[in-house]
């Protein structure tokens, strides 16, 4: 099914995100976590796309065991950038042989060792490369985008970062998943400047719950949110008295409020980064919906 099918206005949901573990050892450990997750009823689980290193071929064993075994509504992630059409084709023909019917449509990033002369391909530049790709090759697909309530770290500006949404829009995608954020009113004004230009579709908030001082400050500066320096003082104040347990706590009592407050506003569902980790996300998932 197609996701867009399964978002239904004043149904208010949860998904989850999760990304290839390293290792196959580590495999067994990661779809216990999915197991402890499925009862939550998610409306889709993704599974992320070469970051972090990860094979094209694990995203693909996984998303079809998600679906196959575990019964969840799958979404494969899927990068563009450096890659030949005929590649992306053939990503598309297994996932549907799988009878997996999402994909998010990613550009990605190239490594930064690339060089003008050792670029592997120039054919897909941008996401809206490959939406339309996928929209011609594979309509069977739903086809999700990645959104930046605080703008894309190399948009020109929030403008033209927007027009560049509204333009993957155009190409044939159905839903947006946003980039995570700390600050909700990010999300509210990044949702309402794209109404005003148009863009009617789903905007799936993602959320990540903060489990280490480390671990954010990390991704933080890879994905260009920002943190709000109220909610910086609480954790570093948690992690003096608490340690990682207090921080922990903190991150985990913000998303709750982040999801409570987006939801109660008229968000379609919460999209959380799991980190593959179950503990935090059930916490957070406690009673968010409703009976
Ligand atoms: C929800 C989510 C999931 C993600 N999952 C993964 C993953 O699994 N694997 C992974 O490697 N990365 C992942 N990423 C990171 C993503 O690949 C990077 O953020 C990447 O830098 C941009 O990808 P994009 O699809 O947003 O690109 P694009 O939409 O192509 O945008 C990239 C930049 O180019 C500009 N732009 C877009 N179109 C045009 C145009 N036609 N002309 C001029 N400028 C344009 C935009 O304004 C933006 O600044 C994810 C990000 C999000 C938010």
């Amino acid at each position: 099914m197609k996701i867009i099918d399964a978002i239904i206005p004043g149904k208010p949901f949860v998904s989850f995100e999760f990304f290839p573990p390293k290792e196959q050892t580590e495999w067994p450990a990661f779809f216990r976590t999915v197991e402890r997750l499925t009862p939550s009823r998610p409306l889709f689980a993704s599974v992320t796309y070469g970051a972090g290193g990860s094979s094209h071929r694990d995203t693909l064993d996984i998303v079809s065991r998600l679906k196959q075994e575990h019964g969840l509504e799958a979404m494969a992630h899927l990068t563009c950038i450096g890659s030949e059409p005929g590649q992306v084709e053939r990503f598309l023909d297994a996932l549907a042989n799988q009878g997996v019917t999402n994909v998010l449509a990613l550009r990605g990033d190239l490594p930064k060792e690339v060089t003008p002369e050792t670029y592997p391909s120039r054919n897909l530049q941008h996401a809206s490369d490959l939406v339309s790709l996928i929209h011609a090759s594979h309509p069977e697909l739903g086809i999700g985008v990645a959104g930046y309530p605080e703008s894309h770290p190399e948009a020109v500006s929030p403008a033209a970062d927007l027009e560049a949404l509204r333009f993957k829009m155009d190409q044939g995608a159905d839903f947006v998943v946003t980039q995570l954020f700390f600050d909700n009113a990010h999300y509210f004004n990044f949702v309402r400047r794209a109404r005003s230009l148009g863009i009617d579709s789903p905007f799936i908030p993602g959320i990540l719950p903060v489990v280490s001082l480390k671990v954010i400050n990390r991704i933080v500066s890879l994905c260009g949110a920002s943190i709000p320096p109220a909610f910086m003082a609480k954790l570093e104040e948690a992690d003096r008295s608490g340690g990682a347990a207090a921080v922990q706590r903190v991150g985990i009592a913000h998303a709750r409020q982040q999801a409570d407050e987006l939801l109660a506003s008229g968000a379609p569902g919460v999209h959380l980064y799991t980190l593959n980790r179950a503990d935090a996300v059930l916490e957070i998932v406690e009673g968010l919906l409703g009976s």
